[in-house]
């Protein structure tokens, strides 16, 4: 079965989900890591390594998900440790972010029900008026279903008001492992926190061309089929979106769960570490045929273990995070600079290209989605 595998990837032939489990579960390491190479260069043909300038604000930590994977919600407004920002204070934050050089924000915050749907709308136009050379890279699905919650629109209604705003991307998190099963043991389950409410809202963004990414935070309660699972959910609605949208996912982006400080954390005994990451990054590359980009995460999985991923098919660094506060409140804490991620890059052996956040590269003319 794995020489018929190995031919369908040289042949640029899809495997079906079946052929997934049974390549990653039992290929060894680097021929999985070959296959990958060798799907990575057929999708993106030169050694260009993409990463952006961007940083990750926060504009509120109250939350009513109650996530047990989360080190960073608060549920009472007195806590002297939760906060909820106003739009002149983050728009005061990108400000000093843009000094730092920053071209995307990638922000992002808990599901409060205090904020009104004007906040939302709100930043986005200011965002773009004040500051034209940034683009705001801003909500993933749970936000959107709890803007449809405070405004009674719906999830399409919601994309066209930011996209009238001046919203063009946005990230992929809240899938987590896209399983019910998983997701019902992982967080407040209900019918708006399912598989389907994540892919309804990608879906969603889609139709109206906000280009969106997508996300597995693995390395918990799932086991190997639930991880194809994720992905075979992920490869379906990027189907659906090259076949008939303005706008598709632009990446992949895996990252490993960290347990420090989270209730989820008391259940597991030991952390993914670097074998399983890249054994999920070249799985992702190979099985997600029809998503250009992978993304090797220096931030989340160290800086060692991001390099090598850029030789198990990834093809993008992802960016600078000058601020971050999700994973360092579960106690995780990486940091770098342009120059650093420059170096980590080339020093893996490829070329490091700046991009945007829709992953054109910046310092070359090609286009790259
Ligand atoms: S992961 Fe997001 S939605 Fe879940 S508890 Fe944390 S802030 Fe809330």
């Amino acid at each position: 079965m794995i020489d018929s595998i190995k031919s369908k990837i040289s042949n640029n032939i899809r495997i079906t989900e079946e052929e997934a489990l049974n390549l990653y579960k039992d290929v060894d390491l680097l021929t999985l890591g070959s296959l990958a190479q060798e799907r990575r260069f057929n999708l993106v043909p030169n050694k260009h390594v993409s990463f952006v300038i961007d940083t990750n604000l926060n504009y509120t930590n109250i939350c009513d998900a109650y996530c047990s994977f989360c080190a960073f919600y608060r549920t009472d407004p007195s806590d002297p440790s939760s906060y909820t920002y106003s739009v002149d204070q983050m728009i005061d934050k990108i400000r000093k972010a843009r000094e730092k050089g920053c071209t995307t924000i990638l922000m992002q915050g808990g599901l409060n029900s205090d904020i009104p749907f004007e906040f939302y709308t709100e930043i986005v136009s200011r965002t773009v008026k004040e500051f034209p050379d940034i683009t705001p890279h801003f909500f993933s699905a749970p936000e959107i279903m709890k803007m449809t919650e405070v405004s009674g629109l719906t999830i399409k209604e919601v994309f066209q008001e930011l996209k009238k705003a001046g919203q063009r991307t946005m990230p992929g998190g809240g899938s987590e492992i896209l399983t019910n099963e998983i997701k019902s043991k992982i967080s407040r389950f209900k019918p708006k926190n399912s598989v389907d409410q994540w892919t309804d809202v990608h879906r969603n963004a889609h139709d109206v061309g906000i280009y969106t990414t997508a996300t597995m935070m693995y390395g918990h309660l799932e086991d190997d089929s639930d991880i194809i699972e994720t992905l075979s959910h992920i490869r379906k609605v990027q189907d659906e979106a090259i076949n008939s949208k303005p706008a598709k996912f632009t990446a992949f982006i895996p990252w490993s769960f960290k347990k420090d400080n989270t209730a989820l954390g008391k259940k597991i005994t030991k952390e993914a570490g670097p074998n399983q990451y890249l054994r999920i990054i070249a799985i992702s590359r190979i099985f997600l045929d029809n998503i250009n980009h992978i993304q090797a995460s220096w931030f989340s999985e160290g800086y060692k273990t991001g390099q090598i991923a850029l030789s198990f098919g990834a093809d993008d660094f992802g960016g600078t995070l000058f601020d971050e506060n999700v994973m360092l409140s579960a106690g995780f804490y990486n940091r770098t600079s342009v120059d650093g991620i420059k170096k980590l890059i080339n020093d893996a052996g490829y070329e490091a290209v700046q991009r945007t956040t829709e992953y054109d590269l910046i310092e070359v003319t090609s286009k790259a989605i």
